[in-house]
């Protein structure tokens, strides 16, 4: 039995034993896609957290992986976590690195493995409108290549120009801006294939529906490499909508702005995309768009035929009049449209070394309003002593729920890079606790990763330990994406 990597340490034998993996690695992927130099292994751990950001920012280390492979096959991929299971390797699948939790740091070193070489259009099945891709393949090189056919998978993430990649959406559990009518990635995903431990393809069933059992692709889904890698994704496709209307309104308060929402998603009447502001998001937003709107903004897109249209926005000018909101006209809402990626182009995202996050959950309607005020208590009064602010925007709906797409910002972190962490993570805890509880979640789109698996067992309780075993029989050595989603170590090290 090889010794397991995992637990090599920095034996003279663990310089060695790589140099083997690497070369059992490159028989499978071909010599040019495995690399080991030190600055390949930093490009595959970095992400988009803070912790990441932070750490380059002051030039310190990320946990990086010993050897990066790029495959660009499914037998690939199986070949790569079948030398996996048999070194007892750990190994951390990588999308577009667009993640904003930690999922690509390898905290005990292993296999990275990158996904972009496997990017191609499998096959667009018109009739049934659906399109099969492998899992490595650019969100919006994808949807360039739907338009052209009149068609859209509609998951436009806000990291749609930032390298999101199909797999990475489902493995996170994705949303775009027109989710609300649409569907997150999970709703949109009709089936996957995986390669899980010890590099046995697997695949969900090729159908609409069925009452075969309990659901193996909402299982896949989520998992953020820790069960597996999803190696192609069949999604579902919808024509390109005829047209849209944009509506805009002003509210005296968010309670106000929340009701309107409530009543128009209970109603069922659904927009492509509902966002309400909070004052302080709302100035940053129209500061951001050249607007000159103020107070709690509400902004609506509709999308379709003229009728059906026409029909939705005299039932909303309805629900806003009850709630005494302003009509503002579409222009606001038709620019956030048109601008919607610039909160997150360079100059308006926040960066090192302000110490940021982005802390969104998910509330049934009656919970919404309380959560939203506690948690801006907690960061406002809890860090007052930091300058701690809240900006919060209410941007997903369903029909008994919305989410809250709020964040935390302290201007300055602290000097000592330990203790910039240990505030990051006081906000954290502070912040996730609060939604806990107040009838949230710990996260509604942007997964678990590394930062948010201490939370899980709070979250699951007992159901946790399920969570836990189930891992542990799809995966016996611990070897999928360790340390994320509180799942803990590799096996070999525990
Ligand atoms: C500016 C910005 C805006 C964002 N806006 C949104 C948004 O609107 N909506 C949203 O949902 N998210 C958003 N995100 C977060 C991020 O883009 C998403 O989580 C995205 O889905 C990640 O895709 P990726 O391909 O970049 O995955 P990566 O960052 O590469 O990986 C994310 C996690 O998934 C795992 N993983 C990746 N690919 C696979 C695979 N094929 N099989 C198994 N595991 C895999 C990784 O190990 C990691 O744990 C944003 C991020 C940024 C930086």
């Amino acid at each position: 039995m090889t010794p397991p990597l995992a637990s090599t340490g920095a034996s003279a034998a663990r310089p060695y034993l790589w140099g083997q993996v690497a070369r059992d690695l490159s028989a499978v992927v071909g010599p040019d896609n495995v690399n080991t130099e030190p600055a390949a292994l930093a490009a595959q751990a970095a992400d988009w957290s803070w912790m990441s950001q932070f750490l380059r920012y002051r030039d310190l280390p990320l946990p990086v992986a010993d050897v990066v492979v790029w495959p660009e096959s499914t037998e690939q991929v199986e070949g790569v976590v079948r030398i996996a299971s048999e070194y007892q390797a750990p190994v951390v699948p990588r999308g577009g690195g667009s993640g904003t939790q930690g999922g690509t740091f390898a905290l005990y070193g292993g296999i990275a493995v990158d996904l972009t070489r496997m990017d191609r259009i499998v096959e667009i099945d018109e009739s049934s409108l659906t399109v099969t891709v492998q899992a490595g393949i650019d969100g919006s090189r994808l949807e360039k290549e739907l338009n052209g056919l009149g068609l859209t998978l509609p998951h436009y993430p806000g990291s749609h120009f930032f390298g999101a990649t199909i797999g990475g959406s489902l493995a996170a559990r994705g949303s775009g801006v027109v989710s609300t009518k649409y569907g997150k990635a999970e709703q949109l995903a009709l089936q996957v294939e995986a390669v899980v431990p010890p590099g046995r393809r697997i695949s969900t069933l090729p159908v609409p529906n069925h009452a075969a059992g309990p659901d193996l692709l909402q299982t896949l889904i989520g998992s953020e490499g820790t069960l597996g890698i999803i190696t192609e994704a069949t999604m579902r496709l919808e024509p390109l909508p005829e047209g849209r209307r944009f509506l805009s309104f002003q509210f005296a308060s968010v309670s106000a702005g929340l009701e309107t929402a409530r009543l128009i998603m209970t109603q069922r009447i659904l927009p492509a995309a509902m966002r309400l502001y909070d004052e302080a998001d709302s100035a940053r937003l129209t500061s951001m768009l050249g607007l000159d709107t103020a107070g709690v903004l509400l902004i609506l897109v509709l999308d379709g035929d003229e009728a059906s249209m026409a029909l939705e926005e005299e039932r909303i000018h309805a629900i806003r009049a009850v709630n005494d909101g302003v009509d503002i006209g579409r222009r606001p809402a038709q620019t956030w449209w048109d601008g919607k990626y610039e909160p997150f182009a360079k100059h308006n995202a926040p960066a090192p070394p302000m110490v940021f996050g982005t802390t969104d959950t998910c509330a049934r309607f009656a919970a919404l309003p309380g959560l939203y005020e506690a948690k801006k208590r907690t960061i406002e009064d809890g860090f007052a002593e930091y300058g701690a602010r809240y900006t919060a925007h209410f941007s997903h709906w369903f029909p008994w729920g919305g989410m809250i797409y709020d964040r935390f910002y302290v201007d300055e972190a602290p000097d000592d890079p330990d203790e910039a962490l240990a505030l990051h993570d006081r906000l954290w805890n502070a912040a996730v606790g609060t939604s806990l509880e107040h009838g949230g979640v710990i996260n509604e789109h942007h997964g678990v990763g590394l930062k948010l698996g201490r939370f899980m067992r709070p979250q699951y309780g007992a159901a946790f330990d399920l969570m836990l075993a189930l891992k542990n029989a799809w995966d016996p050595d611990g070897i999928m994406n360790p340390g994320k989603l509180g799942f803990g170590a590799p096996r070999s090290i525990r």
